[in-house]
C-alpha cells in the first residue's frame, strides 16, 4: 500500500499482539476516529490502534518507537490543540478503555485511562461519592488530570491532580509501572501537572468524597446592563464565600439570543446552610432568571454540555487573573458586546481554598495562588468566519493578559508555543530531568511539550 508504507507491517506485527483494533484510512470507523471536539483539527493518522488494555498500550509504543512513528494519545479528545490526534503516525486511542470502578470502603475509584467524566461521575454517583472533575461531562479524565485539574469541587478538595493516589503508566519504553507516594514517586509528582509527557496512563486511582447526590447550584442570568455590577459582586462573593462553594460565572449568548452573564455557584455542604450562603447572590441585582435549585450532581456536571458540543471551530485564550479590576471588567465587557460569534463565551472560575493550600512544588501542578480562572472561547461552525473569530480573540486578549499571572496547560491552544514553559513555571526544570529519566528521546511530545534536558 503506497498511500499508508506501514500498514502492511501493522498488519503482520502488532495486530497479533493485541486484542483491540487497528483503524486505517478506508474504513468506516476511521473518520469517526480521527475527529476530536475541536472542528478545526482535520489531521489523518496512518493508523489509530484503538487498545483495551495495557497490554495493548504497550505494544502499540514499541511499535511506535521501534519504527520511528509520531505518536499521538487520545484520552477524551478536548485538547484545544488537537494533540489526541497526529498527521501520519500511530494513534494510541484510550476511548474503550472506560472503565470505572469505586470501592466504598475506601472511598477512592480507579478509572480506565479514556474515561470521560460522564463515566466517572455515573459509577461514582450511584455511591454519593464524587472528586474533583471537569465541568463539561464529556471531558477526559486523562488530560484533564494529567494538567492538574479543576472544576466545582477544587476549593473544597483540591484540584483534580491532588486527588491522584496513584496511577499505572506504560512508560516509552513499554514497561508498565505503578506510580504513587511510595513506588516510582518522581513520576508520581511529574504526572500531577506535567501532563501525557511521561507515559500512557492505563488507570488513575482517585480520593473520592462524600457529597451526596445532590446540591445547591445552578446560574442566575441577568441582562449585559448589569454585567459590571454582576462581575464586581462575583470578586467579592466568590472569594469571601466557604470553600465549600464552587463558583464561576460565564457571559454568553442565550438560545434565543439574547447576551447574559451568568453567576454559577454550586455549594457542598448541608442545603440548608448553602441556601444561607447564597442569600446575599439571590438578593442581588434584578435577574433575567434564577435557576439555582437543589439538583442531581450529575444534573450541574453536564449542565454546560450543550453549550460547547463537539465539531465546532474553536480557539481560546487562557490565563489567571490575581484580581478581577475594574479596568479589564471594562475591556471584557466592551471586547463581548463586539463578539464575531454568538456561540463565544467568556469565563471565570474562582480558586480558592484547598487548592491553594499546597505548595507550588508539592506536585508539578504550580499555580496554587487565590486567583480566577480566565478564559476566552471562541466557537464558530462556519470555517469562513475563521479569520476574523480568531482575530477578535487575539485582539480581545492582547488587552486583557497584561493583567493576567501564567496560565494553564489544559488552556494552551496551538500558537500558545512560547507559554508552554510559563505554564510549568518554576517546575519546569524538574520535571525536565524526570523526563529524561523517563522518555529520553521524547517518544511523547504531542502534548504542551517538556524537552528533555540534555
Ligand atoms: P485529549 O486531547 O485526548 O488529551 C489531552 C492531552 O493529554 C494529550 O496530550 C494526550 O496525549 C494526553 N492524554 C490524555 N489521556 C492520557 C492518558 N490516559 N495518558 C497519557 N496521556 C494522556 N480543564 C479543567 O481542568 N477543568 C475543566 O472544567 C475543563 N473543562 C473543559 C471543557 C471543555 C469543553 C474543554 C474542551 C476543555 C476543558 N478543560 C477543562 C480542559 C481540558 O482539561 C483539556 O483540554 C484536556 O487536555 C482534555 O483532556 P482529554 O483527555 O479530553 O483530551
Amino acid at each position: 500500500n503506497i498511500a499508508n508504507p506501514v500498514e502492511g507491517l501493522l498488519k503482520q506485527k502488532l495486530k497479533p499482539q493485541i486484542t483491540g483494533q487497528l483503524l486505517f484510512n478506508g474504513e468506516e470507523t476511521y473518520d469517526l476516529a480521527r475527529k476530536v471536539w475541536n472542528g478545526m483539527i482535520d489531521r489523518k493518522p496512518a493508523v489509530i490502534v484503538r487498545c483495551l488494555n495495557s497490554s495493548d498500550v504497550s505494544h502499540a509504543i514499541n511499535f511506535a518507537r521501534n519504527h520511528h512513528l509520531t505518536l499521538a494519545v487520545r484520552g477524551g479528545g478536548h485538547s484545544l490543540p488537537g494533540y489526541a490526534v497526529c498527521e501520519g503516525g500511530m494513534v494510541i486511542d484510550l476511548s474503550a478503555m472506560n472503565k470505572v470502578t469505586v470501592d466504598t470502603a475506601s472511598k477512592t475509584a480507579s478509572a480506565e485511562g479514556g474515561a470521560l467524566w460522564s463515566d466517572f461521575d455515573k459509577a461514582t454517583q450511584d455511591q454519593g461519592l464524587a472528586t474533583t472533575g471537569g465541568t463539561v461531562s464529556h471531558t477526559g479524565i486523562g488530560g484533564l488530570t494529567l494538567g492538574g485539574g479543576q472544576g466545582w469541587l477544587h476549593n473544597g478538595y483540591g484540584f483534580t491532580c491532588d486527588n491522584l493516589i496513584s496511577a499505572e503508566v506504560v512508560l516509552a519504553n513499554g514497561e508498565l509501572v505503578v506510580a504513587n507516594k511510595d513506588q516510582n514517586p518522581d513520576l508520581f509528582w511529574a504526572i500531577r501537572g506535567g501532563g501525557g509527557n511521561f507515559g500512557v496512563v492505563t488507570t488513575f486511582e482517585y480520593q473520592l468524597h462524600n457529597i451526596g447526590p445532590l446540591v445547591l447550584g445552578g446560574m442566575i442570568l441577568y441582562p449585559m446592563e448589569q454585567a459590571k455590577k454582576a462581575l464586581q459582586f462575583y470578586r467579592e462573593f466568590s472569594m469571601s464565600a466557604p470553600d465549600q462553594l464552587g463558583m464561576l460565572s460565564g457571559l454568553f449568548t442565550t438560545p434565543d439570543g439574547i447576551p447574559v452573564i451568568a453567576l454559577a455557584p454550586a455549594w457542598f455542604g448541608d442545603i440548608s446552610d448553602g441556601q444561607n450562603v447564597l442569600q446575599p447572590l439571590r438578593e442581588f441585582g434584578e435577574p433575567l432568571a434564577d435557576l439555582i435549585d437543589i439538583i442531581p450532581y450529575v444534573q450541574l456536571q453536564t449542565m454546560f454540555d450543550a453549550a460547547v458540543p463537539h465539531g465546532m471551530h474553536r480557539y481560546l485564550k487562557m490565563g489567571y487573573l490575581p484580581a478581577l479590576d475594574d479596568d479589564a471588567i471594562d475591556y471584557i465587557l466592551e471586547y463581548v458586546s463586539n463578539k464575531k460569534s454568538p456561540y463565544s463565551i467568556v469565563l471565570f472560575n474562582s480558586i480558592k481554598g484547598v487548592a491553594t493550600k499546597r505548595a507550588p512544588a508539592d506536585t508539578a501542578f504550580v499555580h496554587r495562588n487565590p486567583q480566577w480562572h480566565f478564559d476566552i472561547l471562541s466557537q464558530w461552525s462556519d470555517p469562513q468566519d475563521t479569520a476574523q473569530n480568531v482575530q477578535w480573540t487575539r485582539d480581545f486578549w492582547q488587552k486583557i493578559e497584561p493583567f493576567t499571572k501564567g496560565t494553564g496547560t489544559n488552556f494552551l491552544d496551538a500558537d500558545d508555543g512560547e507559554r508552554i514553559k510559563t505554564a510549568y513555571g518554576e517546575n519546569y526544570a524538574r520535571l525536565s530531568l524526570i523526563k529524561t529519566k523517563y522518555d529520553p528521546d521524547n517518544l511523547f511530545n504531542i502534548n504542551n511539550n517538556i524537552k528533555p534536558s540534555s
